[in-house]
């Protein structure tokens, strides 16, 4: 069921709504910009998505082929969500929200939704890595 989040970094300078299923399915990837936080992420239209506060906090971190914006917090360095500009394959702009940044998500329902992994160090999104167990 879709619901409407509140959540942000550690240090609350960044804050922000979101409103999304979590029990539609998140998403884990093995690149190596995803595997050394660990990122956990829900997808979010952009739609479905809003910054209340900290944009002037947000440091924009990009690398590689540069579509995504990894964002992070500069006082707590907390990565609560990115957004990704990939209109080859998406059509859109969409958002990945760090699952754990979200308040209040229903742990039971977390548990029960299904988890899509990513080959990302292998530049193949479309497929599960051979290993995902660390992930
Ligand atoms: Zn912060």
């Amino acid at each position: 069921m879709r619901k409407s989040y509140g959540g942000g970094c550690h240090c609350g300078a960044v804050r922000f709504e979101a409103t999304v299923d979590i029990s539609a399915g998140t998403g884990k990837c093995n690149c190596s910009v995803c595997a050394k936080p660990r990122l956990w992420t829900v997808d979010v239209r952009p739609d479905a998505f809003r910054l209340i506060a900290g944009e002037a906090e947000l440091i924009d971190y990009q690398f590689n082929s540069k579509v995504a914006h990894h964002l992070f917090c500069r006082n707590c360095g907390v990565h609560a969500f990115e957004w990704v500009d990939v209109p080859k394959l998406t059509g859109e702009k969409y958002f990945n929200v760090n699952v754990a940044c979200l308040d209040g998500v229903d742990i039971d329902e977390l548990m029960a939704a299904p988890v899509t992994y990513y080959d990302g160090r292998n530049d193949a999104w479309e497929r599960a890595p051979a290993e995902a167990r660390h992930l």
